[in-house]
Parts: C-alpha cells; sequence; structure tokens
C-alpha cells in the first residue's frame, strides 16, 4: 500500500471491515489484524436496541432519535478537516460555526458543554440532552460514517462473544485513540501555529480532559473556567487562523495525508503496550478456555417468562437469551468441577456442554468460582459518563409521553 492509500484507507478488503478506511489502514500497520469484521447482532440500520425486548433481549430500550449516539464525539483535527471533504461536512460547518470546544487541535467540548451535560440528567441511549451533532435525524445515522473517530467505531451494544469481543474492541479503540491523539498532535506543530499558540492549546486539552474526569467523579464545573473561555481566549488561540477555522482543519488532513508510514509508525513507538493488548485480545477471541468450576451468577436485570431467560452478565444491552428449560440445570453450576455437575449424565446428552458453558462464560452468565462478579456497568463509552442505569418505568413513560408530545 502507498502513502495516498495509507491515508485514503484503500485497501483491498477494507469493505469488509468494521473499521472506517484510515482506522482500518492503521490497525493494520500496527498489529497482524486486517479488516476485523463487524459485530452481527448490532444491526445499527435497524437498530436493535430500538426494537424491544422481544427483540433485543434487554429491558434496556433505547429512543430511534438517539440511539447509542448520545455522545459528542472528540474529532481530531485532521479527522474534522477529512469530514469536511464528505457527506456530513454540514454538521462539522455547524459545529465549527459554535464555537464552543474548538480548537486547533480537535473538535471537542467546552467547560460550558461539560457543565451542561453534568447539571441535566442523561441516561445513554435514552435521553435527547446529549445528542451527537452528527446524527442524521433524518435517517436516524451517522453524517460521518467514514470518518467516524476511533470510539465511534469500535463501539457495539452486541458481541458475539459477550466480554471477550468487547474487551478486544476496547483495545482497538485506546490503540487507534492514541493514534488520533499523536497524529493530531503532529498536525499542530507541522501546521504552521506559532509555538505559543500551540502550547495553549495543548494546555486547554489537559485542562478539559481534568475536568472530564472530575465531572466523572461527581465534581460540578466552576464558573471560572466556563468564563475563560471568552471571545477574546478563543481570538488568541486562533490567531490568524480564526475566521478560517474550516481552512485549518482542511489544511491539517493534508498534514497528516503527508505522513509516511515509517513516520506513522515512529509516533505510536510510546505505546507498545497497546499493540501488545490488541494482539492478546486478538487471541483470545480465536481460542475457548472455560474454566474448570463455574458458579452461575445472573445479574441484577436477569429475567425470566415461561418460554426465555433473559441474563445479564457482562452488559445491560446484551443479555443472554436462553431457553427457560435450562434454568434447572444453570442452577447446578455453583462452583464445583464441571466434571462432577456432570456426574451421573451422559455428556452427550446433558445440556450443559461444552458450547453452552463457553457462552456463559463469554457472556459472565457463570463465573469462575474464585472469581470476584465483574462490573457490569459503564466503562463502555470513555469520555463524560452518562448514566447507564435503566431507566424506571416512570421514567419510560415520561419518554413515552415527552415523544408522543413531539408528534
Ligand atoms: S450499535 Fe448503536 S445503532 Fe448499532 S444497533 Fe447497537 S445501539 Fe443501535
Ligand atoms: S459520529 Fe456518528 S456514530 Fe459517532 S456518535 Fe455521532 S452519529 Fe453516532
Amino acid at each position: 500500500m502507498n502513502d495516498a492509500q495509507v491515508w485514503a484507507g484503500a485497501s483491498g478488503s477494507a469493505d469488509t471491515s468494521a473499521l472506517p478506511p484510515l482506522h482500518n489502514a492503521w490497525l493494520g500497520m500496527l498489529t497482524s489484524i486486517q479488516n476485523p469484521a463487524s459485530e452481527p447482532k448490532s444491526t445499527c440500520g435497524d437498530c436493535v436496541m430500538c426494537a424491544g425486548v422481544d427483540r433485543s433481549g434487554s429491558s434496556v430500550t433505547f429512543s430511534p432519535d438517539v440511539k447509542c449516539c448520545s455522545y459528542v464525539p472528540h474529532l481530531a483535527n485532521f479527522v474534522a478537516g477529512r469530514s469536511l471533504l464528505g457527506p456530513g461536512h454540514a454538521s462539522i460547518s455547524a459545529r465549527i460555526a459554535r464555537k464552543a470546544g474548538v480548537t486547533p487541535l480537535a473538535l471537542g467540548l467546552s467547560y460550558a458543554d461539560i457543565q451542561r451535560v453534568v447539571s441535566e440528567r442523561s441516561q445513554f441511549g435514552r435521553s435527547p440532552v446529549v445528542v451527537c451533532p452528527h446524527f442524521d435525524q433524518e435517517t436516524k445515522g451517522c453524517g460521518i460514517w467514514q470518518t467516524r473517530n476511533a470510539v465511534c467505531s469500535t463501539w457495539f451494544c452486541k458481541h458475539e462473544r459477550g466480554a471477550v469481543s468487547l474487551r478486544f474492541w476496547q483495545a482497538v479503540r485506546d490503540l487507534l485513540m492514541a493514534a488520533e491523539e499523536r497524529v493530531g498532535q503532529h498536525c499542530l506543530t507541522h501546521g504552521g501555529l506559532p509555538d505559543e499558540q500551540a502550547d495553549a492549546v495543548l494546555a486547554h486539552r489537559a485542562g478539559i480532559q481534568a475536568a472530564i474526569a472530575r465531572a466523572n467523579a461527581g465534581e460540578a464545573v466552576p464558573d471560572i473556567e466556563v468564563g475563560g473561555e471568552s471571545a477574546h481566549w478563543y481570538e488568541t488561540m486562533w490567531g490568524e487562523w480564526a475566521g478560517r477555522e474550516e481552512d485549518w482543519f482542511r489544511a491539517t488532513a493534508d498534514v497528516a495525508a503527508s505522513i509516511k508510514p515509517a513516520e506513522f509508525i515512529a509516533l505510536m513507538a510510546d505505546v507498545p503496550h497497546l499493540c501488545q493488548a490488541v494482539a492478546d485480545c486478538g487471541h483470545d477471541l480465536n481460542t475457548h478456555d472455560v474454566p474448570d468450576r463455574l458458579r452461575f451468577h445472573p445479574g441484577d436485570g436477569s429475567a425470566a417468562t415461561p418460554e426465555v431467560l433473559r441474563l445479564v452478565g457482562y452488559s445491560p444491552f446484551d443479555p443472554l437469551v436462553l431457553p427457560a428449560s435450562l434454568f434447572a440445570d444453570l442452577r447446578r453450576l455453583d462452583g464445583r468441577p464441571i466434571t462432577e455437575v456432570r456426574e451421573g449424565n451422559d455428556v452427550s446428552q446433558t445440556r450443559l456442554d461444552d458450547n453452552l458453558l463457553e457462552l456463559l462464560h463469554d457472556f459472565e452468565v457463570a463465573v469462575p468460582r474464585e472469581q470476584q462478579v465483574p462490573a457490569r456497568l459503564g466503562g463502555q463509552v470513555p469520555g463524560l459518563t452518562i448514566s447507564l442505569e435503566p431507566e424506571s418505568a416512570q421514567e419510560q413513560k415520561q419518554r413515552e409521553q415527552e415523544r408522543s408530545d413531539q408528534v
């Protein structure tokens, strides 16, 4: 692949990859993983999480007006520049025109944005308080699909192998986020911005990251920080590019496109552990190691009907749905060796066969006897945390009422 192809993301079979072209090319350069397949149960064009419990298996139902796009993506400068060339360019222009969270490094959050999200209770997938500015309300889809960022392209509500797949995608996400950050900083310093301005921009980014961390820990964003992002501050930060922000972002896309593969690899030289994590999680995806002892431990929100069990394990969005008739067998998994649990049964007839045990283990519905029950909420969306708690019946009713009022 030549340099132009890398940055255009053109590769023979990239169309089959879950990732946008550029991220796909990066992953191939940094690891031995090529064109990772998407998660087929995350049916984004016909969102499974909006379809109700019978189809999704989850007691959490998303609003089609938000889906999983309850998130304001951080777009590195060159990603914004590339997006300006695509079908969703109007949403990028509108975000730039807003000036909030717009710096030569990225389109991100402002202190005021953080303050607003924290003060209004937002619920992931259900509340219109936070909706991505690139979410197209007509198509109910992503306006910048081909240039969406690392977080968006590695997030799925459902996974073929449950927690094993989730860990793989999180490792890919962390690696690609590191790439976005490094290439964005490279564009900042090679785009012709004076050093003092570049330093101020990086200091602002560090301040925003600290504010997000504090907000996630329950601290309010002080007004003084919001006030610091004044019109004067904005003009100073942008310098001679003020008023020509779109030109800047397009220019950074050109700077990024001029980075040679060897240069890119050098930019990533300080994060070999992130490459290794992807390789390790990729290896796990291709292996099936079921512990010798398992304890059946469905989490909060699990439910049973006369026909099915909906067992919440690693994620409330992706319960394991099994025939209700298996319940008695599952309860026999009490931490004893599997051979003992199966004793007296012909293994070919018992329903606790290897495939079922793998599923239970992958989805963390059954855990190794000695293992603490893993955290089951959160941790899926980096950045500003939004409540993932299932809404109450009253909240659900209120949301439905609001929706019918709008109609
Ligand atoms: S990943 Fe998002 S859009 Fe796709 S099916 Fe899941 S909730 Fe819906
Ligand atoms: S960029 Fe696209 S995928 Fe990401 S949150 Fe926005 S609309 Fe959703």
